[in-house]
C-alpha cells in the first residue's frame, strides 16, 4: 500500500500552491493508495483535506510538520497546532508520548553527517534515540541526502518512511511510504510506523 506521507497544501502552508481538491485528484492519478497532509505547525490543512477525502472516497490522513531546534519533525498521531515558532523538541516529545504519536525527523540530512555537525554527536545521538522513524525518502532532497538519512535509520535500527514534500502539484507522489499491511485509519498509520511495518520508496514510473 503506497501512501505519500509528506504534503503541503495552500490551506495552511503559504509556501504551497496545492489546492487540496487537486491534491486528491493528482494522488489518484499518481497511483497512490492514500496521502497524509503535513502542514507547517498547523493541523487545519490536514483536517480540511481529510474531509474532502471522505467526500471523494479517497483516504487522506492527518499529520503535522513541526519546526524544532533540531529542524522539522513530521508527527503522526498528534492532532494539534504548534503553539509558536520553533517548538522545543522536549515539549514535542512530551505531547507525542502522551498522545501515542510518532516523531520522524524530516529531510534530516541534506548532506551526510549534518545532524552531528550542527548539533554535536551527543545531541544528535540523543535525538535519534527519541524518534520513531527517519524520513529516508524526501522528494526535495538529493539522492545523497536521502542515502545519508537511510544510513542513520540503519544505524539506529529505525524504520524509514517516504514523502514527496510536495509544494507544487507535479511533485505529488515522487516519494512515498510502502506499508506492509492495509492502512484504514490515522491509528493504523501510526501503529504501522511504530511497528516498523513500512519503508520509504521513490516513485518508480
Ligand atoms: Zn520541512
Ligand atoms: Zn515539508
Amino acid at each position: 500500500m503506497k501512501i505519500d506521507l509528506h504534503l503541503h497544501t495552500n490551506v495552511s502552508s503559504p509556501c504551497s500552491l496545492i489546492d487540496p481538491r487537486h491534491l486528491i485528484e493528482q494522488a489518484k492519478y499518481a497511483g497512490l493508495d492514500g496521502i497524509c497532509v503535513t502542514e507547517h505547525d498547523e493541523i487545519r490543512g490536514a483536517e480540511v483535506a481529510a474531509e474532502l477525502g471522505r467526500e471523494r472516497s479517497f483516504p487522506v490522513y492527518r499529520g503535522v510538520e513541526i519546526y524544532t531546534e533540531f529542524g522539522d519533525m513530521l508527527v503522526y498521531g498528534l492532532y494539534r497546532n504548534a503553539p509558536g515558532w520553533k517548538t522545543p523538541f522536549e515539549d514535542l516529545l512530551a505531547w507525542s508520548r502522551e498522545a501515542g504519536a510518532v516523531i520522524v525527523p524530516a529531510h534530516s540530512c541534506r548532506v551526510s553527517g549534518e545532524l552531528e555537525r550542527v548539533h554535536g554527536p551527543e545531541r544528535a545521538d540523543w535525538l535519534l534515540r527519541n524518534v520513531d522513524a527517519v524520513e529516508t525518502h524526501n522528494g526535495g532532497c538529493t539522492p545523497e541526502g536521502n542515502a545519508a538519512a537511510a544510513e542513520l535509520a540503519l544505524r539506529y535500527d529505525l524504520p524509514g518512511i517516504g514523502g514527496s514534500d510536495a509544494h507544487h502539484i507535479f511533485q505529488v507522489g515522487r516519494c512515498y511510504t510502502v506499508f506492509d499491511n492495509d492502512i484504514n485509519s490515522d491509528e493504523d498509520l501510526v501503529a504501522a510506523i511504530m511497528a516498523g511495518r513500512c519503508h520509504g520508496s521513490y516513485a518508480t514510473r
